[in-house]
């Protein structure tokens, strides 16, 4: 009886021995493998100690502790002639003490490798059979093996079991994790991880080569750090709730650089549950500036005279057709029309020629611009015919406005190559009435009244 408590208290103090290295992380799997063996080894009193892990024929030795220069790992075996096939055979533990008085006399292990004192025990690895862990010796074990040893042995192979088990999930899961790391870090679009909050919970390099702010800088931060003024915190929570609401949002927005830069940035969102009551959102950013400006400078092309810079014919219409439906809508507002035409141009382009007759062209346009109110719309809408919508204003101060620019034409006087040009612009003024059908027939009114204003001898304005 007083045996039977210390044999129990020695393998106590063995299984806590074993927690004990298992728990320490600073070494590698396999040395905490070793070291298990190393215990067992010298609780047993045998020489030799191995996790196994067996495939088809092939029997592997994962880790051994043993005696210098006569086991190393990686060293392989044919299963078949190993105790351990005996082991799992039984699917119990095998334990001979002296195998030369045992019912084994002539296995191939003992013939093969001479080991003479055997115990081991099949160890599963999430239910399956991963090998064994055993322990040998050339010479016979003293004691007996008992009932006790059997105990153990399963102790121990269930202890490992669960070691590798743990060990295994422990790999997969530092895979799968490197596998996400290269997949978010290695991303061709930027990848940004903002809460509830907008702060940011993670970025990957091509964000940050983008914004050029690093890592450091960004994590914790709100995302207002690299949002311009025009987006306010009130807006960056909006598209952050509507984002949480659908599956896929879509966003431009223009974002500001570490040195101060705006840029257009395309933002791919959509919500990520991060645990029950976090949402936090995920967006790919693909910075589109260049795609941008290019998309503005065309934009400007179809809608710009190439020569005055002013707007074109086409953009001035839709401009004035838009004018035409607000008056309709609030027939309170009196807005005007002016169409400019400059007088006897043909001689300035025959006298001077068709060169300085754009010039003269210019001329013009920019008086034109310096008149222009904010809220003003000019045009260039023909060869030498101009318009202007002068929004909200009425005949009378339309007519002001008119004069002014008549007068400023007539008083200019610009010398080119020596020459002293001199011109004049007729003006027809007419009120955008909520009655007109569309841009035609204010166009036409304005056109009446500049006739009148050739008809009178020119360089006047004329209203219809
Ligand atoms: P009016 O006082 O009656 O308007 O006389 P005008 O000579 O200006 O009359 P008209 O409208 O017949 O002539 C306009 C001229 O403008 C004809 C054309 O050669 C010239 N013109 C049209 N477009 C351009 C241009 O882009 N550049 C230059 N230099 N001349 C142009
Ligand atoms: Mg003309
Ligand atoms: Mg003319």
């Amino acid at each position: 009886m007083k045996d039977k408590l210390k044999i129990i208290e020695r393998q106590n103090s063995v299984l806590n021995k074993l927690n004990e290295i298992a728990a320490i992380s600073d070494i590698s799997p396999k040395e905490t493998l070793r070291k298990a063996l190393s215990i067992g080894k010298d609780y047993f009193g045998l020489e030799f100690g191995i996790v196994s892990h067996i495939v088809d024929e092939t029997y592997t030795v994962d880790v051994q502790a043993s005696p210098p220069e006569t086991l190393f790992d990686g060293q392989e075996f044919v299963f078949g002639s190993t105790y351990c096939k005996t082991t799992l055979e039984l699917d119990d533990v095998l334990a001979i003490t002296d195998v030369t008085k045992s019912k084994y006399v002539g296995h191939p292990c003992h013939r093969d490798y001479e080991l003479v004192s055997y115990i081991g025990a099949p160890v599963k690895v999430n239910s399956k059979v991963y090998g064994t862990i055993n322990f040998s010796s050339p010479s016979a074990r003293q004691l007996e093996y008992d009932k006790i040893d059997d105990e153990f042995m399963k102790l121990l192979a269930r202890w490992a079991g669960s070691f590798l088990e743990r060990q295994f999930a422990h790999d997969e899961l530092s895979l799968t994790k490197k596998r996400f790391e290269m997949i978010f870090e290695n991303n061709a679009s930027g990848i940004l991880l903002v809460d509830e909050n907008c702060k940011i919970n993670m970025v990957n390099k091509q964000f940050c080569d983008i914004i050029g702010f690093s890592k450091d800088e960004l994590i914790g931060q709100s995302s207002r750090i690299f949002h311009t003024d025009d987006t306010s915190d009130k807006i960056r929570k909006e598209n952050f709730s509507k984002t949480k609401d659908s599956s896929y949002m879509k966003l431009e927005y223009k974002l500001k650089t570490k040195d101060n830069k705006n840029i257009w940035c395309e933002f791919f969102g959509s919500p990520i549950k991060i645990t029950e009551d976090t949402t936090n959102i995920i967006w790919n950013i693909l910075d589109i500036t260049a795609k941008k400006n290019l998309q503005e400078q065309l934009e400007t092309q179809a809608t710009t005279d190439y020569l005055t810079e002013l707007h074109n014919r086409r953009y001035f219409t839709s401009r004035l057709e838009e004018e035409v439906a607000r008056i309709k809508r609030d027939k309170k507002v009196t807005s005007s029309l002016l169409m400019f035409d400059l007088d006897k141009f043909k001689l300035i382009n025959d006298t001077l020629g068709h060169l300085m007759g754009d010039v003269v062209l210019k001329i013009f346009a920019d008086i034109l611009k310096k008149n222009l109110r904010k809220s003003d719309i000019a045009g260039r809408i023909g060869g030498e015919e101009f318009a202007m919508i002068l929004p909200s204003t009425n005949i009378r101060e339309a007519k002001v406005l008119a004069n002014r620019i008549r007068e400023e034409v007539s008083n200019k006087k610009t010398i080119i190559d020596g020459n002293s040009i001199n011109f004049t612009v007729s003006i027809g003024l007419t009120a955008i009435a909520s009655d007109d059908a569309n841009s035609d027939s204010a166009f036409a009114r304005a056109d009446t009244a500049l006739y009148m204003a050739k008809g009178k001898g020119r360089n006047r304005v004329e209203v219809e």
